[in-house]
C-alpha cells in the first residue's frame, strides 16, 4: 500500500479484496467477535487501559490512531455503568445533528452521524452482553414424553 502512492485507491481496494478472499477461504468462526469472558482473559494479562467511558481494546503497545475519539471506536468496550452517559451523549448528538442541519453546517453533519452511529451501537453491545444466554433444549421425542407419563 505504502509503494503504491500513485494510486492509492487502487491499493487499498486491491489489498481490500486480498483480504476478503483470505478470509472466504478460512472457517468463519475464526472471524467472530469475542466474548466478553475472552476478552476479560485476555486482558487480564496486562493493565488495562481505563478510559472515561469504559476499556480501550487496541493492540498493547500501540497508539491511538483515532485521535482518542472513543465514542466512534469499536476498540472502546464500554462499561455497562456508563450506559446512562452514553444515551446522554447520544441524545445530545441528535440534538446537534439537528442544530447543524438547521443552520447549514453540512460539513459537522456527517461527522456528528459517525458519532452518533459509535454512541447507538454501544449501549445495544451492553444491552446485549447483559442477556442471558438462551440455550436450546432440544424437543422431547415420544419416548421422552412416554416415558415421564409412565412415572407419574
Ligand atoms: S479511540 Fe479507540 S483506540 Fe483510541 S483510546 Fe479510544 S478506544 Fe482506544
Amino acid at each position: 500500500m505504502g509503494c503504491n502512492a500513485i494510486y492509492p485507491a487502487d491499493a487499498i481496494e486491491a489489498h481490500r479484496a486480498f483480504i476478503a478472499r483470505r478470509r472466504s477461504l478460512r472457517p468463519s468462526e475464526e472471524y467472530r467477535t469475542p466474548t466478553n469472558e475472552e476478552w476479560d482473559a485476555f486482558l487480564s494479562h496486562f493493565e488495562k487501559r481505563k478510559l472515561s467511558l469504559g476499556t480501550c481494546a487496541r493492540a498493547f503497545g500501540t497508539a491511538c490512531i483515532h485521535e482518542h475519539a472513543c465514542v466512534r471506536c469499536s476498540l472502546l468496550r464500554a462499561e455497562p455503568s456508563q450506559r446512562g452517559r452514553l444515551l446522554e451523549i447520544r441524545d445530545n448528538l441528535l440534538d446537534r445533528i439537528a442544530e447543524a442541519q438547521r443552520e447549514g453546517w453540512h460539513g459537522e453533519v456527517e461527522g456528528l452521524e459517525i458519532s452518533l452511529a459509535g454512541a447507538e451501537e454501544k449501549p445495544t453491545r451492553l444491552d446485549a452482553a447483559l442477556k442471558p444466554a438462551v440455550i436450546y433444549l432440544g424437543l422431547p421425542t415420544f419416548g421422552q414424553i412416554a416415558g415421564r407419563s409412565n412415572t407419574l
